[in-house]
């Protein structure tokens, strides 16, 4: 069974099952936004569900990012009427270009996906786009802000700021290693920097999965990666022939930790 949080008036989030993923809901009086759709037809039928429990309001879909776990659930939510999908510019064009490379892995939490043409299992990519200046979402009586810090966890990080609450998708993980697959390591320190000094804006602050965290689970996040980066480069400089020999010094798992030294390597070469 899905269960929301409130996170402050109108504010809500739910852990479903798939991929552990925190959907956020933001009601005003007009309309709602949901925040990030699931891995599939299976996972969004149960946010839906869970939605229409709460509000029966017209939606809009905002997608925090290009990965799997966050957009594939899309099409339910468009047959369910919804014309407005959110997204960075570089989300929109990474799921138009790359979303079909993700289909094995939505189709390993939801197997059904494999097949494109099966029911709600096409990929709607986000038609209205988010670009270095933020965006106010009017959903009467309340004001959802999208908007993006930067490079991060992905190129087109959007986070999701109301009255009480920043849904910061997972450019913050509680519970989780942080996944750096198509990450910017140090530009993401600067980022979750900069969440860390919005602390004062929101009472509330939704990781992109796990449980709502506090300012200092942000800074930690960020202390940590800044130290990570500086290990990775001197490790890489000392053994640079064989830079996965870091791997085991890094605070991440093995897998996280092998993507995060190739990710620094190819964003400097030579690192
Ligand atoms: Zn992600």
């Amino acid at each position: 069974m899905s269960q929301w949080r409130e996170v402050g008036p109108g504010n809500y989030v739910l852990g479903t099952s798939g991929a552990a993923l925190n959907t956020g809901l933001v009601v005003g009086e007009e309309r709602a936004l949901v925040i990030d759709t699931g891995c599939g037809p299976r996972q969004a039928n149960e946010i839906l569900a869970a939605v229409r429990e709460v509000t029966e309001l017209p939606l809009v879909v905002v997608n925090t990012h290009a990965h799997f776990d966050h957009f594939f659930g899309n099409a339910v939510f468009a047959k369910a009427g919804v014309t407005e999908f959110w997204a960075h510019g570089n989300c929109a064009a990474a799921i138009q270009n790359h979303g079909e490379e993700q289909r094995k892995l939505a189709a390993s939490v939801e197997p059904e996906v494999a097949d494109p043409d099966a029911e709600d299992c096409g990929i709607v990519v986000p038609n209205r786009l988010v670009g270095t200046e933020p965006v106010k979402l009017d959903l009467g009586g309340s004001t959802a802000t999208l908007f993006h810090l930067g490079p991060a966890h992905t190129d087109g990080d959007l986070l999701v700021g109301t009255e009480h609450c920043l849904f910061a998708g997972d450019i913050v993980e509680q519970g989780f290693h942080p996944s750096f697959e198509d990450s910017y390591p140090e530009r993401w320190v600067d980022v979750l920097r900069h969440v860390s000094a919005l602390r004062h804006n929101y009472e509330y602050l939704v990781p992109g999965h796990g449980e709502p965290v506090g300012d200092a689970f942000v800074r930690t996040m960020a202390d940590t990666m800044a130290t990570a980066v500086r290990s990775a480069r001197q490790a890489t400089r000392e053994m640079p022939n064989d830079a996965t020999k870091a791997v085991p010094i890094l605070p991440y798992g093995p897998e996280q930790s092998r993507w995060f030294i190739h990710r620094l390597m190819k964003l400097h070469r030579g690192v």
